[in-house]
């Protein structure tokens, strides 16, 4: 049996960026199912730190992570780079676009209204005029996350503070005995603490269910991407990630193609994630209704699951029905832009530090994220 002060089950961005965090407080062990981090979930996002999406917690995490995903990771690395974020409105979404200019404005001091000719001349190919586009919102404070370097620089600091991050130790059991928590692997290893970090993803839900703590009801939604061909005649590098300002499809440049998706939650159990024809084909359909561009061949494509909470605000508090047993759930479409604001919540809730005074000055407050305000069966909002 192998003793630690922090126990975290799962290695995708919510539990690298939390062992991260604990780990200069105490021993610090990681346990993650796959033989790699960030295969599911955390590997499968578009990468993007921006507004457009969530309720003002969401909003208000995601402005207080901007300062760490401006450093510059342990091994050089940039965690990510300035990019700009494009909402577009047909003219039955200009009220979802006001609504939603009027939303991200407390966090971005770069917003900018743009008419038809505005969009055209940012992104040429998109359909403007008539019941195409007539106005879009350009927010220049967006950036491009850059998820591999961000789960690298995570787990270099777990290993600097001497924490263990390991592969292929997948919890089958969890178990409370005497004051401590002991997660059993598929393998019949052993380890064991007084706080088990419940960072599962869409598997929290069974995690609980092994360690007898009641779950909160997480419901994952499948999401799919594809990526196609860029047209031969445009500089596509520079163009923004482009959205439609109510939830309908996105764009955006990927390594010299063009990464588009139709914005699917289809609901699914905790799986490896798979995408489906329809929805690779949906997608496809919404790159020729939204731009002039034909989708001739899609280079590959992929589905992952974004598990929400009935509220969609995520989780990050001890379970009340259960000493030791700490939530780090329900991360939806935004687990990579708030990681570091949720490492922080998590840290000062695990440690018994103060809450950061940034966060609550962002508007986030210890109550918003914990578990007694999740309502089991109430339908999602
Ligand atoms: C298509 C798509 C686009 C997205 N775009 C964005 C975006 O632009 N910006 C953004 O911020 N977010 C985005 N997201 C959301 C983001 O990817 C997620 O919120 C985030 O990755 C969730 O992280 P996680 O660590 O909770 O889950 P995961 O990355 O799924 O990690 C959970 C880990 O727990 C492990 N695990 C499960 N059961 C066990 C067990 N029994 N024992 C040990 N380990 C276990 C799993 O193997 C997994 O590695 C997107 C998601 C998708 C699918």
């Amino acid at each position: 049996m192998q003793t630690a002060d922090f126990l975290i089950v799962g290695g995708g961005i919510a539990g690298v960026s939390a062992a991260a965090r604990l780990a200069p407080h105490g021993r610090t062990i990681l346990l993650e199912a796959e033989d790699s981090f960030g295969y599911h979930s955390s590997g499968r996002s578009a990468t993007y730190y921006h507004f457009g999406i969530g309720k003002s917690v969401v909003r208000g995490m995601t402005a207080f992570s901007r300062s760490h995903f401006e450093t510059v990771g342990a091994n050089g690395t940039a965690l990510s780079r300035s990019s700009s974020a494009l909402f577009i409105a047909p003219p039955e979404m200009l009220a979802g676009l006001d609504a939603l200019e009027a939303e991200m404005r407390p966090y971005s001091d770069g917003l900018e209204r743009l008419d038809a000719d505005g969009v055209r001349g940012i992104v040429p190919v998109l359909r403007c005029g008539g019941d195409g586009i007539v106005a879009a919102v350009l927010d220049r404070t967006a950036r491009r996350l850059d998820s591999e370097a961000l789960q690298q620089d995570y787990r270099a600091a777990i290993k600097r503070a001497g924490g263990q991050s390991i592969a292929n130790a997948r919890v089958v059991a969890v178990a409370r005995e005497g004051a401590s928590w002991v997660a059993t692997t598929a393998a019949g290893e052993r380890f064991a603490a007084p706080v088990l970090v419940n960072a599962a993803g869409a598997w929290c839900d069974e995690i609980a269910h092994l360690a007898g703590v009641a779950p909160l009801g997480l419901q994952p939604l499948r999401r799919t991407i594809i990526v196609f061909d860029a047209p031969p005649d445009q500089a596509t590098g520079d163009w923004p990630f482009t959205k439609t300002a109510v939830d309908d499809f996105y764009m955006l440049p990927e390594s010299g193609r063009l990464l588009a998706c139709p914005v699917d939650e289809v609901p699914s159990e905790p799986t490896d994630a798979q995408p489906e024809e329809y929805d690779i084909a949906l997608a496809a359909a919404k790159v020729e209704h939204y731009t002039s561009l034909a989708v001739r061949r899609i280079s590959h494509s992929w589905a992952g699951l974004r598990t929400f909470t009935h509220d969609r605000v995520p989780v990050a508090g001890f379970a009340p029905d259960a000493e030791g047993f700490f939530w780090l759930a329900g991360q939806g479409g935004y687990g990579l832009q708030t990681a570091p604001a949720m490492a922080a919540a998590t840290e000062a809730l695990i440690t018994g530090g103060d809450w950061p005074a940034d966060l609550a000055d962002w508007g986030v407050d210890q109550a918003d994220l914990a578990v007694e305000r999740i309502q089991i069966g109430k339908a999602s909002a």
